[in-house]
């Protein structure tokens, strides 16, 4: 069995990051941790730390990206829940062999050179889940 450990982010679709930090950082003052461009995945991301967990606020780097697509038709709003294990290819396996459909089935790099997977919303009851191996 795979180990899942504490949710290690919410993602957050936003047209702009400065626009949300008004909200995010001055408003509800988080602090925010720092900004990366992960042209891997099309977005530029913000790490909000939140005690255990952090927001992740993620903006198109261009129109092809799926975050891009994401708010043309959904708008702004929640886009992923991030969640950390032990070994993430020993989860990505386990989710197979169950039949989940993997959008990722190898890890790959994501924000702060973490390895990262994403599983499909239909396997998730609608939800987009991001795994990411524990540093
Ligand atoms: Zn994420």
């Amino acid at each position: 069995m795979s180990t899942i450990g504490r949710i290690a982010h919410i993602g957050i679709a936003v047209k702009s990051i400065a626009e949300a930090e008004r909200f995010y950082v001055q408003g509800l003052g988080i602090e925010l941790d720092h900004t990366e461009d992960v042209p891997e995945q099309g977005v530029k991301v913000a790490f909000l730390p939140t005690g255990e967990s952090e927001l992740e606020l993620l903006e198109p780097l261009s129109e092809a990206s799926p975050v891009a697509k994401f708010l043309e038709k959904r708008g702004e709003g929640i886009h992923h829940i991030c969640l950390e294990v032990a070994d993430i290819e020993a989860a990505l396996s386990q989710l197979a062999a169950q039949g989940a459909e993997l959008i990722d089935k190898a890890p790959r790099r994501g924000a702060e050179g973490k390895r990262v997977a994403f599983i499909h919303p239909r396997s998730a009851h609608g939800v987009l889940i991001e795994l990411v191996e524990k540093a």
